[in-house]
């Protein structure tokens, strides 16, 4: 220790921890950052990512003082963010930050609360119980269904799916939870040709194997062709789909479900973005049929709009679902409220209950329908807007994705090159049917038609940079 005792370095700390200069400092920080906001480019440039060489490289021996940290990371920290709140970020599916969420967030970070128990947080068990009823009504899901609160998607399909095989195993007389999976009877796992990454990531961590699925083939917009699912029976996972990640397409859930549900399969419904669509009067014809399923993995940080790291599975039997994250300590000390470690894999969680009960509760009922079509309508509006500009648009804009091309796959690849390296808007690559794409996805709520509109003028920028060489 080169200047300071262990006793003075906590001293330090503990008055740190009762004065506000810091969170006051990092609340001017914010302010800057919101106000720049729409004018950042729509992924940092060369200059911000050289910004980040300044940080420190080796952690340093001795104490940093916190101002200069909190300097730090809005000098080179702030200008290195991709601006998913500036409304012209259209990669991946990364939604924005409700105003209200983003403002409980801070609260509860304070607050500093572990969700695991009821004993240790009353208020993210009361938090976490009542968005727990909100969103089964919401999402139209049976009465009864219990949520547990993860990180995001990939982890709710992984519960979705271990609740599913657990529950398969113990109607054939196999306690898979006690006994593992060698010598298991066999489960068979049925999913689409165009299943996401993290299906096979969790059927991977699973036991279940990414490759020895049954695949299901799809149609020209990526939904499970009906007539083509194998035979179902009670042995079998059969994994769907609400919002495929290029087209947006939902699988026809009501050819598919019913006789799935009749042959004792259980079913999981992919609907990170998708499964939002429920709550929308107008969308909501897309999950018809999906109420059936036993267990449904969505984002709240998608289409919802809140913060980062607000991942849900739903589980129509909450003892199947309890049974799967099953964990016993002599010290843990459950409770007759809400617990939220029952339904989830991790024990210490943040209480991210809180900012998602802002988010819900902010929008309420109409505010979610809002929300969720005006992003499928400015979807809708980006891809006329190209088609009018000459681009063709590859997919039915159902939801919140739109799929483009240019005239040739090396003027769509170096259009999108020039697109991105623009800082007026951002769009991912993907291939579609073979043919390399420019993916869009309007999920941020920040987003407007004056967005939309300056967007088009860039891709159409774009393309004349790239045909000019
Ligand atoms: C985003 C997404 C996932 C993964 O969700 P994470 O929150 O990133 O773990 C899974 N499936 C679909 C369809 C997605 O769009």
């Amino acid at each position: 220790m080169c200047c300071m005792d262990t006793h003075s370095i906590l001293r330090n700390l503990r008055r740190q921890a009762s004065e506000m200069r810091l969170l006051e400092q990092a609340r001017g920080y914010a302010a800057e950052y919101i106000a720049g906001m729409r004018s950042m480019p729509a992924v940092p440039d060369a200059r911000a990512l050289r910004g980040l060489e300044s940080l420190p490289r080796a952690l340093p021996e001795a104490p940093t003082d916190p101002s200069r940290i909190l300097e730090m990371l809005h000098r080179y920290g702030s200008p290195a963010t991709v601006p998913y709140n500036g409304g012209r970020y259209f990669g991946f599916v990364n939604g924005g930050a409700l105003p209200a969420a983003l403002a409980a967030r801070w609260l509860a970070d304070v607050w500093d609360q572990n969700a695991a128990m009821h004993v240790m947080s009353p208020v993210a068990s009361a938090l976490e119980a009542a968005c727990e009823e909100w969103l089964v009504s919401l999402l139209g899901l049976p009465p009864g269904t219990a949520a547990g609160f993860v990180g995001g998607t990939s982890i709710a399909t992984l519960c979705g799916l271990a609740a599913g095989r657990d529950e398969l195993l113990r109607r054939a007389g196999w306690d898979c939870g006690s006994r593992g999976l060698p010598g298991a009877p066999e489960i068979r796992v049925v999913i689409g040709e165009q299943a996401h990454a993290s299906v096979y990531k969790a059927l991977g961590l699973l036991g279940l194997g990414r490759d020895r699925v049954e695949r299901v083939p799809v149609d020209g917009q990526g939904r499970i062709i009906p007539s083509r699912l194998p035979r179902m029976d009670g042995r079998t996972l059969l994994i769907l789909q609400a919002g495929n990640v290029n087209t947006g397409a939902f699988d026809p859930f009501a050819s598919l479900l019913p006789a799935a549900r009749e042959a004792g399969a259980w079913i999981h419904v992919d609907g990170a973005f998708g499964l939002w669509a429920a709550a929308s009067p107008l969308h909501q014809h897309l999950m018809e049929g999906a109420e059936l399923a036993d267990s449904w993995s969505a984002d709240a940080h998608k289409t919802l709009n809140a913060p980062y790291d607000n991942g849900l599975v739903f589980c129509r039997s909450r003892e199947a679902l309890a049974a799967a994250m099953r964990a016993a300590g002599a010290y843990f000390v459950f409770s007759t409220e809400r617990d939220g470690m029952m339904y989830a894999p991790d024990m210490s969680r943040r209480a991210r209950a809180v900012d998602l009960w802002a988010a819900l509760l902010s929008l309420g009922r109409s505010g979610v329908a809002a929300l969720v079509e005006e992003l499928c309508s400015l979807a809708g509006l980006f891809g006329r807007r190209l088609a009018a500009e000459g681009f063709s648009i590859q997919n039915d804009v159902v939801f919140n994705q739109v799929l483009v091309t240019c005239a040739t796959p090396d003027l769509t690849k170096a259009t999108l090159a020039l697109l991105q390296g623009s800082g007026e808007c951002w769009c991912g690559a993907t291939t579609w049917n073979n043919v390399p794409a420019i993916r869009i996805s309007v999920c941020s709520f920040a987003t407007t038609e004056e967005d939309i509109e300056r967007s088009v003028r860039a891709f159409v920028t774009a393309r004349e940079k790239a045909l000019r060489g």
